[in-house]
């Protein structure tokens, strides 16, 4: 049950320091019970009081930790159940899937496969995180050697999908030191795997015939003293594994029964039945809810563009914005003789027009203003990109100390800022740009003909 404020003001130190941020003891009691401060925050809590305060403010979803150095990631901790509301803390990860049912061929295709998508959208690496390796019925190959063989693929966390606590055991006794998830556990043999997962130190998976099954058996392994878990939505329709995980979802944030807040898999590679299409829409509908972790059989670029832009679109701050450095960004290779161009911090803004620079192949400098993070036109009309502000960040800067080319390009959205720049920046020839990036190519080229 979630604790209200004053019940954690009656445990607070009562001595209004502001030490934590809140000008005194009630604020900072009203804001731990809303989850909008953590309790560790104020160092003066008794170990009496943190004892049976922490367990009653901690997140009602658990964050559960996987991988090592790199590859070490956050799986849960989430707070809400639509991003509206508040952030989302931990972004879906994708598994690319690989099974010893499958020939030498198709196992060398898919680990060569994983690490083909990999690329940068607006300062986030995109790439599929983990590798999901099943132990299938009808084996072809060796399930350790075949562990063996994902574990070197670099950087990526493992999923072994093993049932079989022996197999476990010898899977685990090769790769445990880079944190994998075992997912294995069912209500017939918790108990094994609960002692493997254990012993290795690794977090479990559970999967069960239906939602009922599955929280028993979290509940048993929760009574064995694990916590360390992750549930198995299931494989055995798209509706069975959507209700368990916007069930499960709802459970753990709205009722706050912590049995039900542990982050979930979703195998859309097998509940989409060889469909690529319907994986690619299975992958973006767990993606918005509530899948931690989406397996697909293959990640290439047609699937990872719209579904990592749809990722970063809901788990990034709206409140947040998306911003890069302001400065001189040279592009193409271009130095102090090169035309400039200039154009807002938005990160998106700044990522479509260097690309377009690139492309153009052009050299120039994209000089970056400060406009806090708003595009061209929000920026504008808020007067944060102004001929005031653009002359103040200009002198502050001194690119015209750094820079001896007195062209300056401005975006075309904002040609009325023309005259008034020209009378502030003397020396400069103000050109006004296209209004679109995507005309910035044959602008520019016209310009050099
Ligand atoms: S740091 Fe602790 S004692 Fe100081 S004001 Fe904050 S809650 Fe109160």
């Amino acid at each position: 049950m979630a604790l209200k404020g004053l019940d954690i003001f009656k445990l607070s130190p009562k001595k209004n320091c502001k030490e934590c941020g809140c000008p005194t003891c009630m604020a900072f009691s009203m804001k731990v019970a809303s989850g909008a401060m953590e309790l560790s925050k104020c160092p003066y809590f008794s170990e009496d009081a943190l004892a049976s305060l922490s367990e009653a403010t901690a997140p009602p979803m658990k964050t559960i930790k996987v991988g090592t150095g790199d590859a070490e990631m956050s799986l849960g901790g989430e707070t809400v159940l639509f991003r509206h509301e508040k952030t989302f803390v931990s972004k879906t990860r994708y598994a690319v899937a690989v099974c010893d049912c499958m020939d030498d061929a198709a196992i060398e295709e898919r680990l060569s496969g994983a690490a083909k998508v990999d690329y940068e959208r607006i300062g986030e690496r995109m790439y599929a995180e983990m590798i999901y390796v099943n132990h299938g019925e009808e084996a072809k190959t060796d399930y350790v050697e075949l562990v063996k063989k994902a574990a070197a693929v670099e950087g990526r966390v493992l999923i072994l999908g093993v049932k079989d606590a022996e197999l476990a055991k010898a899977a685990l006794a090769v790769c445990k030191d880079s944190k994998p998830i075992l997912n294995g556990a069912d209500a017939s043999n918790y108990e094994a795997m609960n002692a493997v997962a254990t012993e290795a130190g690794v977090v479990l998976g559970v999967s069960g015939k239906d939602a009922n099954e599955i929280y028993d058996t979290v509940a048993a392994l929760e009574k064995l003293g694990n916590k360390n878990l992750v549930i198995d939505c299931g494989t055995s329709s798209v509706k069975e594994a959507y209700a368990i995980a916007v069930q499960f979802r709802r459970a753990a944030i709205k009722d706050g029964d912590r049995t039900c807040g542990y982050p979930t898999i979703v195998n859309a590679a097998v509940l989409a039945h060889g469909d690529k299409h319907m994986q690619a829409a299975l992958a973006s509908l767990f993606t918005m809810k509530y899948g931690s972790i989406v397996v697909v059989e293959q990640m290439d670029y047609a699937t990872a563009l719209p579904l990592y832009g749809l990722r970063q679109n809901i788990f990034t701050d709206p409140q947040k914005p998306m911003k890069v450095e302001p400065g001189i960004y040279p592009i193409n290779g271009g130095d102090e003789n090169s035309i400039c161009l200039t154009t807002v911090d938005f990160a998106l803004t700044y990522f479509v027009v260097s690309g377009e620079l690139e492309r153009s192949g052009v050299p120039c400098n994209l000089i970056i203003n400060d406009a806090g993070g708003l595009s061209v036109l929000t920026s504008w009309a808020a007067g944060k990109f102004s001929s005031s502000s653009i002359a103040k960040f200009f002198e502050e800067q001194d690119i015209a100390g750094k820079i001896k080319n007195r062209k300056l390009v401005l975006p075309g959205k904002v040609a009325v800022l023309k005259g008034d720049l020209e009378a502030k920046m003397p020396g400069w020839e103000i050109i006004v740009g296209p209004k679109e990036a995507v005309q910035l190519v044959k602008f520019l080229k016209d310009m050099q003909g």
